[in-house]
Protein backbone atom coordinates (compact mmCIF):
# COMPACT_ATOMS: atom_id res chain seq x y z
CA UNK A 1 0.00 0.00 0.00
CA UNK A 2 1.16 3.34 -1.09
CA UNK A 3 1.46 5.49 2.04
CA UNK A 4 4.57 7.98 1.54
CA UNK A 5 5.97 10.08 -1.15
CA UNK A 6 9.28 7.83 -1.70
CA UNK A 7 12.55 10.27 -1.61
CA UNK A 8 16.23 9.16 -2.09
CA UNK A 9 19.38 10.84 -1.07
CA UNK A 10 22.85 10.05 -2.04
CA UNK A 11 26.49 11.74 -1.18
CA UNK A 12 29.89 11.26 -3.12
CA UNK A 13 31.77 11.53 -0.07
CA UNK A 14 33.25 14.35 2.16
CA UNK A 15 36.74 15.71 1.06
CA UNK A 16 38.71 18.34 0.00
CA UNK A 17 38.83 17.01 -4.22
CA UNK A 18 40.07 18.75 -6.95
CA UNK A 19 37.63 21.19 -7.94
CA UNK A 20 37.74 20.26 -11.55
CA UNK A 21 36.08 16.64 -11.19
CA UNK A 22 33.05 18.47 -8.96
CA UNK A 23 30.62 18.76 -11.78
CA UNK A 24 31.00 14.78 -13.22
CA UNK A 25 30.95 13.60 -9.24
CA UNK A 26 27.66 15.55 -9.06
CA UNK A 27 26.64 14.12 -12.32
CA UNK A 28 27.43 10.59 -10.81
CA UNK A 29 25.31 11.28 -7.84
CA UNK A 30 22.37 12.13 -10.00
CA UNK A 31 22.53 9.16 -11.83
CA UNK A 32 22.88 6.97 -9.27
CA UNK A 33 19.59 8.90 -7.04
CA UNK A 34 17.69 8.69 -10.30
CA UNK A 35 18.15 4.97 -10.58
CA UNK A 36 17.29 4.73 -7.11
CA UNK A 37 14.34 6.82 -7.32
CA UNK A 38 12.98 4.30 -10.44
CA UNK A 39 12.85 2.09 -8.45
CA UNK A 40 11.06 3.51 -5.76
CA UNK A 41 8.58 4.54 -8.20
CA UNK A 42 7.44 1.03 -9.07
CA UNK A 43 6.87 0.45 -5.51
CA UNK A 44 9.83 -1.67 -4.63
CA UNK A 45 11.58 -1.79 -1.25
CA UNK A 46 14.27 1.39 0.28
CA UNK A 47 16.65 -1.68 0.13
CA UNK A 48 16.57 -2.76 -3.16
CA UNK A 49 17.15 1.09 -4.42
CA UNK A 50 19.95 1.66 -2.01
CA UNK A 51 21.50 -1.07 -3.44
CA UNK A 52 21.03 -0.26 -7.07
CA UNK A 53 22.04 3.23 -6.51
CA UNK A 54 25.18 2.48 -4.48
CA UNK A 55 26.16 0.14 -7.38
CA UNK A 56 25.93 2.28 -9.69
CA UNK A 57 28.66 4.87 -7.35
CA UNK A 58 30.01 2.00 -6.90
CA UNK A 59 31.12 1.34 -10.93
CA UNK A 60 32.23 5.04 -11.30
CA UNK A 61 35.69 5.51 -10.81
CA UNK A 62 35.37 8.97 -9.91
CA UNK A 63 34.41 7.71 -6.57
CA UNK A 64 36.33 5.84 -3.71
CA UNK A 65 34.40 2.65 -3.62
CA UNK A 66 34.11 -0.52 -5.83
CA UNK A 67 36.03 0.43 -8.73
CA UNK A 68 38.52 3.46 -8.32
CA UNK A 69 38.88 2.48 -4.64
CA UNK A 70 41.39 4.60 -2.59
CA UNK A 71 44.80 2.48 -2.17
CA UNK A 72 46.14 1.05 1.12
CA UNK A 73 49.93 1.67 2.29
CA UNK A 74 51.09 -1.34 0.05
CA UNK A 75 49.60 -0.08 -2.82
CA UNK A 76 46.19 -2.40 -2.46
CA UNK A 77 42.61 -2.05 -2.40
CA UNK A 78 40.74 -3.31 0.59
CA UNK A 79 36.57 -2.17 0.59
CA UNK A 80 33.98 -1.94 3.51
CA UNK A 81 30.54 -1.64 2.85
CA UNK A 82 27.04 -1.87 4.89
CA UNK A 83 24.09 -1.85 4.01
CA UNK A 84 20.70 -1.51 6.72
CA UNK A 85 17.13 -1.94 6.12
CA UNK A 86 15.40 0.07 9.35
CA UNK A 87 12.56 -1.51 9.30
CA UNK A 88 13.11 -4.24 10.38
CA UNK A 89 17.00 -3.70 11.96
CA UNK A 90 18.45 -6.45 9.00
CA UNK A 91 22.08 -5.84 7.97
CA UNK A 92 24.46 -6.93 6.31
CA UNK A 93 28.04 -5.62 6.13
CA UNK A 94 31.96 -6.46 4.53
CA UNK A 95 35.14 -5.32 5.60
CA UNK A 96 38.96 -5.35 3.88
CA UNK A 97 37.55 -7.38 0.70
CA UNK A 98 39.78 -6.72 -2.12
CA UNK A 99 38.36 -9.19 -4.95
CA UNK A 100 34.77 -7.89 -4.76
CA UNK A 101 33.73 -5.23 -8.21
CA UNK A 102 30.29 -4.47 -5.56
CA UNK A 103 30.98 -4.85 -2.10
CA UNK A 104 27.48 -3.27 -1.31
CA UNK A 105 26.01 -6.49 -3.16
CA UNK A 106 28.08 -8.67 -0.74
CA UNK A 107 26.67 -6.62 2.44
CA UNK A 108 23.05 -7.38 1.08
CA UNK A 109 24.08 -10.98 0.18
CA UNK A 110 25.05 -11.19 4.34
CA UNK A 111 21.94 -9.33 5.03
CA UNK A 112 19.93 -11.67 3.25
CA UNK A 113 21.47 -15.17 4.59
CA UNK A 114 21.11 -13.68 8.09
CA UNK A 115 23.31 -15.75 10.04
CA UNK A 116 26.13 -12.72 10.42
CA UNK A 117 26.10 -9.00 10.65
CA UNK A 118 29.51 -8.26 9.50
CA UNK A 119 32.17 -10.33 7.58
CA UNK A 120 35.66 -9.78 6.88
CA UNK A 121 38.79 -10.42 4.53
CA UNK A 122 39.37 -14.21 3.79
CA UNK A 123 36.06 -14.91 5.34
CA UNK A 124 34.02 -12.37 3.03
CA UNK A 125 35.45 -14.27 0.01
CA UNK A 126 34.84 -17.24 0.76
CA UNK A 127 31.19 -16.58 1.52
CA UNK A 128 31.39 -14.44 -1.67
CA UNK A 129 32.11 -17.55 -3.27
CA UNK A 130 29.38 -19.64 -1.75
CA UNK A 131 26.91 -17.13 -2.26
CA UNK A 132 27.79 -16.84 -6.50
CA UNK A 133 29.33 -13.52 -5.85
CA UNK A 134 31.92 -13.48 -8.28
CA UNK A 135 35.32 -12.76 -7.64
CA UNK A 136 37.60 -10.24 -9.56
CA UNK A 137 41.56 -9.61 -9.95
CA UNK A 138 41.87 -6.89 -7.10
CA UNK A 139 44.28 -4.74 -9.95
CA UNK A 140 40.80 -4.88 -12.15
CA UNK A 141 39.83 -2.63 -9.48
CA UNK A 142 42.69 -0.06 -9.35
CA UNK A 143 41.96 2.89 -12.01
CA UNK A 144 45.41 4.86 -11.96
CA UNK A 145 44.40 8.10 -13.18
CA UNK A 146 41.55 8.10 -10.49
CA UNK A 147 43.81 7.07 -8.41
CA UNK A 148 46.42 9.97 -8.54
CA UNK A 149 43.13 11.93 -8.42
CA UNK A 150 42.19 10.79 -5.55
CA UNK A 151 45.29 10.48 -3.29
CA UNK A 152 44.82 11.98 0.46
CA UNK A 153 40.97 12.32 -0.45
CA UNK A 154 37.82 11.33 0.75
CA UNK A 155 35.31 10.24 -2.00
CA UNK A 156 33.32 7.42 0.11
CA UNK A 157 29.73 7.11 -1.52
CA UNK A 158 26.13 6.55 0.51
CA UNK A 159 22.70 6.48 0.21
CA UNK A 160 19.35 6.92 2.21
CA UNK A 161 15.92 6.15 1.00
CA UNK A 162 12.26 5.99 1.68
CA UNK A 163 9.90 3.92 0.26
CA UNK A 164 6.08 4.05 -1.15
CA UNK A 165 5.48 2.11 1.91
CA UNK A 166 7.60 3.81 4.58
CA UNK A 167 10.37 1.70 4.62
CA UNK A 168 13.85 3.23 5.01
CA UNK A 169 17.19 1.80 4.02
CA UNK A 170 20.53 2.89 4.12
CA UNK A 171 23.97 1.83 2.43
CA UNK A 172 27.17 2.65 2.37
CA UNK A 173 30.85 1.89 0.42
CA UNK A 174 34.27 2.44 0.48
CA UNK A 175 37.73 2.27 -0.17
CA UNK A 176 38.58 3.91 3.05
CA UNK A 177 41.32 6.09 3.60
CA UNK A 178 44.99 6.47 1.74
CA UNK A 179 47.36 4.71 2.92
CA UNK A 180 45.76 3.04 5.59
CA UNK A 181 47.15 -0.26 7.62
CA UNK A 182 46.04 -3.47 5.68
CA UNK A 183 42.97 -4.70 7.70
CA UNK A 184 42.07 -1.05 8.74
CA UNK A 185 38.29 -1.30 8.99
CA UNK A 186 36.86 2.00 8.98
CA UNK A 187 33.28 3.60 9.85
CA UNK A 188 31.50 2.71 7.25
CA UNK A 189 30.85 -1.41 7.67
CA UNK A 190 30.20 -0.55 11.44
CA UNK A 191 26.40 -0.31 12.72
CA UNK A 192 25.96 3.06 14.27
CA UNK A 193 28.82 4.36 12.87
CA UNK A 194 29.16 5.18 9.37
CA UNK A 195 25.78 3.74 8.46
CA UNK A 196 22.48 3.15 10.58
CA UNK A 197 18.70 3.29 9.77
CA UNK A 198 15.99 2.25 12.37
CA UNK A 199 11.90 3.07 12.03
CA UNK A 200 12.92 6.59 12.48
CA UNK A 201 15.72 7.35 9.67
CA UNK A 202 18.56 6.64 8.32
CA UNK A 203 21.71 7.85 8.26
CA UNK A 204 24.95 7.47 5.99
CA UNK A 205 28.31 9.18 6.79
CA UNK A 206 31.31 10.03 5.43
CA UNK A 207 34.81 11.90 6.38
CA UNK A 208 37.53 10.66 9.11
CA UNK A 209 36.54 7.20 9.92
CA UNK A 210 38.31 6.96 12.96
CA UNK A 211 36.72 9.96 14.72
CA UNK A 212 33.68 8.60 13.17
CA UNK A 213 33.73 5.94 14.97
CA UNK A 214 34.33 7.61 18.41
CA UNK A 215 31.09 9.47 18.45
CA UNK A 216 29.02 6.72 17.20
CA UNK A 217 28.26 9.56 15.04
CA UNK A 218 25.17 7.22 12.70
CA UNK A 219 23.11 6.35 15.58
CA UNK A 220 24.00 9.24 17.67
CA UNK A 221 22.79 11.66 14.61
CA UNK A 222 19.23 9.25 14.79
CA UNK A 223 18.82 10.06 18.91
CA UNK A 224 19.35 13.69 18.11
CA UNK A 225 16.51 13.76 15.57
CA UNK A 226 14.66 11.51 17.94
CA UNK A 227 14.84 14.05 20.46
CA UNK A 228 12.89 16.77 18.07
CA UNK A 229 15.32 18.32 15.83
CA UNK A 230 14.31 18.85 12.31
CA UNK A 231 16.83 16.50 9.85
CA UNK A 232 18.92 19.48 8.73
CA UNK A 233 19.27 20.75 11.95
CA UNK A 234 20.33 17.35 12.97
CA UNK A 235 22.58 17.03 10.01
CA UNK A 236 24.17 20.10 11.37
CA UNK A 237 24.43 19.22 14.99
CA UNK A 238 26.30 16.13 14.31
CA UNK A 239 28.74 17.25 12.42
CA UNK A 240 29.37 19.85 14.73
CA UNK A 241 29.97 16.85 17.57
CA UNK A 242 32.57 15.14 15.66
CA UNK A 243 34.40 18.34 15.35
CA UNK A 244 33.84 19.42 18.68
CA UNK A 245 34.81 16.34 20.13
CA UNK A 246 37.68 14.45 18.08
CA UNK A 247 38.67 17.46 15.86
CA UNK A 248 37.76 14.95 13.00
CA UNK A 249 36.17 16.17 9.94
CA UNK A 250 33.27 14.74 7.49
CA UNK A 251 29.78 14.82 6.76
CA UNK A 252 26.21 12.92 6.19
CA UNK A 253 22.97 12.62 4.87
CA UNK A 254 19.51 11.68 6.39
CA UNK A 255 16.11 11.25 5.67
CA UNK A 256 13.34 10.84 8.52
CA UNK A 257 10.25 8.62 8.35
CA UNK A 258 8.12 11.81 6.63
CA UNK A 259 10.42 12.15 3.96
CA UNK A 260 12.44 14.79 5.34
CA UNK A 261 16.02 15.24 4.35
CA UNK A 262 18.88 16.96 5.99
CA UNK A 263 22.65 17.15 5.10
CA UNK A 264 26.01 18.80 6.30
CA UNK A 265 29.71 18.89 5.67
CA UNK A 266 32.64 20.24 7.86
CA UNK A 267 34.66 19.82 4.85
CA UNK A 268 35.34 22.22 1.97
CA UNK A 269 33.13 19.77 -0.35
CA UNK A 270 30.06 16.87 0.08
CA UNK A 271 28.50 16.23 -3.36
CA UNK A 272 25.08 15.40 -2.77
CA UNK A 273 22.14 14.52 -4.97
CA UNK A 274 18.35 13.94 -3.64
CA UNK A 275 15.30 12.93 -5.49
CA UNK A 276 11.60 13.79 -4.38
CA UNK A 277 9.80 13.34 -7.36
CA UNK A 278 9.33 13.16 -11.25
CA UNK A 279 12.12 15.90 -11.92
CA UNK A 280 12.46 17.13 -8.71
CA UNK A 281 16.31 16.72 -8.32
CA UNK A 282 17.82 18.89 -6.56
CA UNK A 283 21.79 18.74 -6.14
CA UNK A 284 24.29 20.79 -3.54
CA UNK A 285 28.04 20.38 -2.67
N1 LIG B 1 34.68 7.22 6.34
C1 LIG B 1 35.53 6.51 5.41
C2 LIG B 1 36.55 5.71 6.20
O1 LIG B 1 37.10 6.25 7.14
C3 LIG B 1 36.24 7.39 4.46
C4 LIG B 1 35.39 8.41 3.76
O2 LIG B 1 34.31 8.73 4.17
O3 LIG B 1 35.85 8.93 2.73
O4 LIG B 1 36.80 4.60 5.85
Amino acid sequence: MRTHHPVIIVHGGAGHPPEETLSKRLKGCEQAALIGWEILQKGKSALEAVEMAVIELEDNPLFNAGTGSTLNVHGQVEMDAAIMDGRTLKAGAVATVSRIRNPIHLARKVLEDGRHVLLGGEGAHRFARQSGVPEYPPESLIVEDARRRWEKQHGTVGCVALDQAGGIAVGTSTGGLFDKLPGRIGDSPLLGCGTYADDSGGVSCTGNGEAIIRVVMAKTTLDFMRAGSHPMDTAKKAVALLEEKTGGKGGLIIIDKNGKVGYARSTSEMPICVVSGPGKIFTDR
